[in-house]
């Protein structure tokens, strides 16, 4: 009797499992290139535009691009505002255990093609506009999203204006105008295995470029914490790699790497020979509010960036930037060389004082300068209140443990290194560019130095 009663119970419980599993199970959507928006938009019967497609989800499902290129032209923009043309708008929250995720179908890689938008001349665009929370987007290349606004102005290939907790994951952002991802609201944000490159505004303020950055967080609200990139790449922006101006939150960036920022970019991606200089071209430009009289927007408490395991090589201004903060940060086992200075410290002297001043409050530790570009302007470590600042076995400080860095402290010295193949999932092979030879005085003296054997 009480075995059956049990085995009744259990079967009872199973089946009302069974049945909340499949009501909650998360739904899932196919476009192809070579599909129909009449489809039903399964495996079999793919859809072919994301806008149709889009539709068919709701919070928590899934929609799978099919390997190819997509055609994206003008009526496919689904939001506009007074400024913005939202190409493809976001906006169907997940959960934190279910994500609404889009993604290039495992296996393959789609190709998302935007440069035959033109409009009127007036929007500019944000191809993947993400406007809720728990979303993830992985597996997929935006190209050619175009500027059409002369003046002042910049398009973004994602732009990051809401959500919270949302993965940004092995996406290529590529041989467009726009900048690469673009953040402006939302916590908890981790953009991984991500290259932004070859991307160049050479159509708005007299072809310069000077907004084409390959990552940007610029964070409107203290609020904004927990924001952090990972394994990312940026090189040939015509503006800077990684840039953190106007940000008011802490980011972290770790393991990135930048290089042949500031430059026009070139037809052969992987070209280490022709540089032709475009905008400010900083590897890594984190801080700054802009130096402006009463225009300054620094919160309260000066954010404190945390930037760390990321190498700097040959952009065309400083590798490391300070970009006139009103405070400091942690810059911690990098590796810089080739670029006007390799380390720039540069603060501003007060929210009321636009002076530049020494860089104050910031901490440099186990962090490596090799040779720099310009004996003027540049230097391993220009424009540092060695006073104000705490500075611990870097190659170049504190100067009465200072060494002279020679090429062959490092496992590679090959730029052809940056450029290594990702594998499907986004990851790169190891990194031995200007990773420190086990058993070196970089290695040995430098606590912490990550890129050791
Ligand atoms: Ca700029
Ligand atoms: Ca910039």
């Amino acid at each position: 009797m009480k075995i059956s009663y049990i085995r009744t119970f259990r079967l009872t419980v199973s089946v009302v499992l069974l049945f909340s599993f499949l009501q909650s199970e998360a739904k899932v959507v196919y476009m192809s290139p070579d599909g129909n928006d009449s489809s039903a938009g399964t495996f079999d019967a793919p859809m072919a535009t994301f806008p149709e497609a889009y539709k068919k989800i709701e919070s928590g499902d899934t929609l799978y691009f099919r390997g190819g290129t997509y055609h994206v032209d003008d009526n496919q923009v689904m939001k506009f505002d007074k400024n913005y043309a939202y190409v493809f708008a976001l906006e169907k929250a997940g959960t934190p255990d279910k994500k609404t995720c889009f993604m290039g179908y495992p296996g393959e890689r789609p190709v998302f093609d935007f440069s035959a938008l033109k409009l009127d001349g007036k929007h500019r665009f944000a191809a993947f506009y993400l406007g809720a929370d728990n979303m993830h987007l992985r597996n997929f290349d935006i190209v050619g999203v175009p500027v059409r606004v002369l003046g002042h102005t910049q398009s973004e290939c994602v732009a990051a204006r809401k959500g919270s907790d949302c993965i940004i994951e092995n996406l290529a952002m590529h041989d467009g105008m726009a900048i690469g991802y673009y953040q402006t609201a939302g916590s908890n944000n981790l953009v991984i295995n991500c290259d932004a490159y070859n991307n160049y505004d050479d159509y708005s303020e007299g072809a310069y470029g000077g907004n084409v950055d390959g990552f940007g967080f610029h964070l409107g609200s203290p609020e904004y914490t927990g924001n952090v990139i990972r394994n990312c790449r940026a090189w040939r922006n015509s503006d800077d790699g990684f840039d953190l101006i106007n940000c008011k939150a802490p980011v972290e960036i770790d393991h990135c790497w930048a290089f042949y920022n500031g430059f026009k970019p070139t037809a052969d991606h992987h070209d280490i020979s022709t540089f032709e200089s475009a905008g400010d071209g900083n590897g890594f430009k984190a801080g700054g509010y802009g130096m402006k009289p009463g225009k300054t927007k620094c919160p309260e408490v000066c954010p404190r960036y945390y930037i760390h395991n990321c190498v700097a090589y040959r952009n065309k201004a400083n590798g490391i930037y300070s970009n006139h903060h009103l405070g400091g940060s942690r810059w911690e086992n990098y590796s810089s060389w080739e670029n006007r200075a390799n380390y720039n410290m540069v603060n501003r002297k007060s929210e009321k004082e636009v002076v530049d001043v020494p860089g104050y409050g910031h901490q440099l530790t186990g962090n490596v300068s090799y040779t720099y570009t310009d004996i003027n302007r540049g230097g391993h470590l220009v424009n540092c209140d060695m006073l104000r600042s705490e500075l611990h076995n870097n190659s170049f400080a504190p100067a009465d443990s200072a060494i002279t860095v020679t090429g062959d402290m490092f496992v590679s010295t090959n730029p052809e290194d940056l450029f290594l193949q990702r594998d499907a999932d986004g990851n790169l092979p190891r990194m031995d560019f200007l990773r420190a030879k086990t058993g070196t005085p970089i290695a040995l003296r430098h606590q912490g130095w990550a890129w050791e054997e």
